[in-house]
């Protein structure tokens, strides 16, 4: 068996494994990175790239229905899905390089193509390899979670790891979970001219701010997209050769849909099979690898970053930990993780972007909260663009603190970003309300909102702050 000791070996080609493999080469420092399936992992294959793809079909679509709106005849689309599904795949193909092995080699980085395991403390083997390196990072992501649900294992499910594949349209596709994936494709495919029935048993983005999830829900209801909340799937069997049946349980009783497809999109489950983790002394759960603030596992030569370690479920969380580890393990600096300034996104239309707590989890932690709001009803941008249907939330703590902000807005997504800066920088209401914005753009909802904080003070402090703005915007 080949014996290799590099400084760093890295399991997982996905968005924190590439990232920790990239920088730890760019430094100088052996790597060795090893992949038992395809180089780019979730994001690339099966996850935000193909997703963010066939939303952005979809949603030319959805824009040729409503064109009538600005004075151009709308028309129902004739959407080829073989054609969409290629689309898909070409954006898939367009960013394989930067994640390829030929990349990755070129960059220094020697490439191990097989399914690793640990087999003690310091050791993994991978195929005939065998890798004694002073540090692992273990970087193995996560797969769809699949709910022991009666009768699914006799029909033929789709996950997010199988439903980029389909070349026919679903003609009635049915999602159980209403969490961000099953929203993102049951809009998307709705928009592309299939049937939707989402099943969720609590209420759609559930972890998200109740009144910004209200306005996708009616986005969604607009499109056509059929929601069943608070409804529990009590068993699913096969209708015809290859359709499905779900029985369900929900507030008004028992009842059943049909369906041709069938999408399982109930959560995530860290990879840690197969990786042989108590071999390496690595503790996990069914969360998965526990770590702590500086991601190190309970074995202090093992890190663990990305889904595989029960943190955040996104790529720019893997990619932000990638950056954290390599602090103590290059330059001997200190580091940690602090979840609290993790932006996320839902891609539906309206975006749906958070940064920071939510208005219902302030008012559990925090004895005065204070909520600013802005609509784009009030956005001559938003009048311009006929998209009215959204607003920011500024969830404030004592002396106007910001604890986090809610969007709702077309691209939502592209504006958090100032937000999770804010927040990460300990910015206040003061420099939101200097931030001067390009008109006409969505953004200046933020502004207006932090405006409103001063121009509504009736207290004395409040006046006093009023006065000092006006002194220096006035
Ligand atoms: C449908 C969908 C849409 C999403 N959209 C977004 C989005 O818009 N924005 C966002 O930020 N996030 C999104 N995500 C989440 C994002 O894809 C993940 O958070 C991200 O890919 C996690 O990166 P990772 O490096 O932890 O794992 P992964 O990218 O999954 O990489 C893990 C890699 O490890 C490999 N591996 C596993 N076990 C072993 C082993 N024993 N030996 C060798 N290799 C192994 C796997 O083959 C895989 O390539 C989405 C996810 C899904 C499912």
């Amino acid at each position: 068996m080949k014996v290799l000791k590099p400084d760093i070996c890295v399991i997982g080609a996905g968005s924190g494994g590439l990232s920790v493999a990239a920088a730890a080469a760019a430094f100088g420092v052996p790597v060795v990175l090893v992949e038992k399936a395809e180089m780019g992992g979730d994001c690339l294959n099966f996850g935000c790239v193909p997703s963010k793809a066939l939303i952005a079909a979809g949603k030319r679509a959805h824009a040729m229905r409503g064109a009538e709106t600005f004075g151009i005849g709308a028309v129902e689309p004739d959407v080829d899905f073989k054609r969409v599904n290629r689309h898909v795949h070409d954006v898939i193909a367009a960013i394989a390089p930067n994640d390829s092995v030929e990349r990755f080699t070129a960059l220094g980085v020697q490439v191990v193509r097989a399914e690793g395991r640990f087999v003690n403390r310091r050791t993994l083997v991978a195929g005939d390899v065998e890798i004694r390196a002073r540090r692992f990072v273990v970087a193995t992501g996560s797969r769809p979670l699949v709910p022991p649900i009666p009768g699914l294992d006799g029909v033929p499910y789709l996950t997010n790891e199988t439903i980029f594949g389909l070349t026919r349209r679903p003609g009635h596709l049915v999602v159980i979970g209403g969490g961000p994936i099953g929203i993102e494709l049951a809009q998307a495919h709705r928009r592309l001219g299939s049937k939707v029935t989402v099943i969720e048993g609590q209420s759609v983005l559930g972890r998200e701010d109740a009144e910004a999830a209200g306005f996708v829900r009616r986005a969604l209801v607009q499109d056509g997209v059929e929601l069943l909340e608070g409804t529990k799937v009590v068993s699913v069997e096969l209708r015809g050769k290859t359709g499905v049946r779900v029985h369900t349980e929900g507030p008004r009783g028992a009842s059943s849909v049909e369906g041709t497809h069938l999408l399982v999109a109930v959560g995530r489950t860290p990879n840690v099979d197969g990786l042989d983790l108590r071999r390496a002394l690595v503790a996990f759960d069914a969360r998965g690898i526990k770590v702590g603030p500086k991601l190190r596992t309970t074995n202090r030569r093992i890190y663990a970053v990305g889904d595989v370690n029960g943190g955040p479920q996104f790529t720019h969380v893997a990619g932000y930990q990638a950056g954290l580890v390599l602090r103590p393990l290059l330059f001997r600096l200190p580091a940690r993780f602090d979840a609290a300034l993790i932006p996320r996104v839902t891609y539906c239309d309206p975006e749906l972007a958070q940064v920071g707590m939510t208005e219902a989890e302030a008012q559990k932690k925090h004895r005065r909260v204070n909520v600013l709001r802005w609509p784009l009803a009030e956005n001559d941008r938003a009048q311009a663009e006929r998209r009215t249907e959204g607003l920011i939330k500024l969830v404030l703590g004592r002396r106007g603190r910001i604890l986090g902000v809610s969007i709702v807005a077309p691209n939502a997504g592209e504006m958090i970003g100032l937000y999770a800066l804010a927040l990460s920088r300990g910015l206040g209401l003061r420099d939101l309300a200097g931030w001067v914005p390009p008109y006409p753009t969505m953004g200046e909802i933020g502004k207006r909102a932090a405006i409103t904080y001063f121009a509504g003070a009736t207290r004395k402090p409040l006046v006093r702050g009023l006065i000092r703005f006006l002194r220096r915007f006035g």
